[in-house]
């Protein structure tokens, strides 16, 4: 690389922290890090134009599980460490609006729904059976009851006739909370390099030799925030989970609003400008959508599409504007891993499904390792 020495004095020497990774992990880190040492030079190396995993390809669901889905939880783990899932994406997300400002990232409190397919009679039952049980549970976190019952009011076909309503969910503009992050590492001082990946990382004893596609330097620690993408720089605990998204042209009238979990989460929509933004579908072929490639498959699309006319919008017309994909990281476990991996070297990786939730979080524990 040509680098100049003005270039290479301002950019690249004398570097405290590098994170690898502008996803909500990685700027929540470097901002936690300006926080506690005001004095530090922080890099970030993204290897997109513009973040390119998650955190600005998700659904923008403000959520902390479904009741299925805590049902589901407390079959593999116990009441506390269930009780603590929650708690920490409710703690995240609460970090979130407080940083960065309900308005700012456009929070809209229209709680979060739960839908249950024909074929889905005994999981709803199960649901409704235990929905005292659990709501007793939550009473520790929320002080107040987290899920009731409702009739079908936006009159979405072919699924059981209530659904379960959660009023404590609520959903954001995902663009405008990255932009705000981005904004807000920036005028904090913090560096990011964009369209520069990260290649290998290289412990030596009181610093880290960086390689990256474009040039290589050293910085005293690394932290890495790479998520789905983590195994490329060999975390092994964490595997690519590919979910496909697509986004309807602005629908006059539209009468859905919230945020809608379907077929125990393996699918999901909510209202945005007028639009229905529907995703999921990747229990069709897990194997498939194993994957750190950006794309869509016919399978999924056609589902999608599917359940689109089907279920949730039987009696309207609509065309697809737009599809895209993001890349998760997820684990045998759903806990994101936070450690110390090496003398100078950190991660904070494998965010699941919940990342906007618990983004906040993580990124703040993983500067806290230092
Ligand atoms: C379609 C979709 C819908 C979702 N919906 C929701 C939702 O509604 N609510 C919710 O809470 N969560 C949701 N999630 C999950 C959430 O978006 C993620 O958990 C969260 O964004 C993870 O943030 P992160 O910073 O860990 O990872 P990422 O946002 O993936 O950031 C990692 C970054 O590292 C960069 N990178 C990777 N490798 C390298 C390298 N070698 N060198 C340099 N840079 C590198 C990537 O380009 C990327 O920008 C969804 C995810 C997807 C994909």
């Amino acid at each position: 690389m040509n680098f100049s020495y003005w270039e290479y004095k301002t950019w690249l020497s004398n570097i405290d922290f590098t994170i690898v990774g502008s996803g909500i992990v990685g700027l929540s880190c470097a901002l936690r890090l300006k926080q506690k040492f005001p004095a530090a030079k922080i890099l970030i190396l993204e290897r997109g134009i513009l973040p390119n995993g998650a955190s600005t390809k998700n659904a923008g669901f403000a959520c902390f599980g479904s009741l299925s889905e805590i049902i589901d939880d407390l079959k593999s783990h116990t009441e506390q460490e269930a009780l603590q899932l929650i708690q920490k994406r409710y703690t995240g997300l609460q970090l979130l609006r407080k940083t960065l400002g309900d308005q700012v990232i456009n929070y809209l409190p229209h709680y979060g729904y739960e839908l249950f397919t024909l074929d889905d009679q005994t999981l709803f039952e199960e649901c409704i059976s235990k929905k005292e049980e659990i709501n007793t549970l939550l009473k520790s976190i929320f002080k107040d009851t987290v899920f009731t019952v409702q009739n079908n009011i936006f009159n979405f076909k072919n699924i059981q006739p209530q659904y379960l309503v959660n009023q404590y969910e609520g959903q954001i503009d995902t663009g405008k909370m990255m932009e705000a992050l981005l904004n807000k590492v920036q005028e904090a001082g913090i560096k990011i390099l964009n369209s520069c990946t990260v290649t290998a990382i290289q412990n030596l004893n009181t610093s880290v030799k960086i390689n990256t596609d474009q040039f290589t330097f050293s910085s005293n620690k690394v932290l890495i925030a790479t998520n789905g993408f983590a195994e490329q720089l060999g975390l092994q605990k964490v595997k690519p989970a590919r979910a496909q998204v697509l986004i309807t042209q602005p629908i006059k009238d539209l009468h859905i609003k919230g945020t809608f979990h379907l077929d125990k989460g393996y699918y999901y929509f909510r209202n945005i400008d007028n639009r229905i933004l529907f995703g999921g579908g990747r229990n069709l072929d897990f194997k498939a959508e194993e994957t750190t490639n950006f794309g869509q498959t016919q399978l999924v699309q056609t589902q999608l599409e599917k359940i689109l006319s089907e279920v949730i919008l039987p009696d309207t017309s609509f065309e697809i504007e737009h599809r895209w994909s993001g890349i998760m990281g997820v684990g045998q476990k759903k806990e994101a891993v936070v450690k110390q991996i090496s003398n100078n070297v950190y991660c904070g990786v494998r965010l699941g499904g919940m990342g906007v939730a618990i983004g906040s979080l993580i990124g703040t524990e993983l500067a806290d390792l230092l």
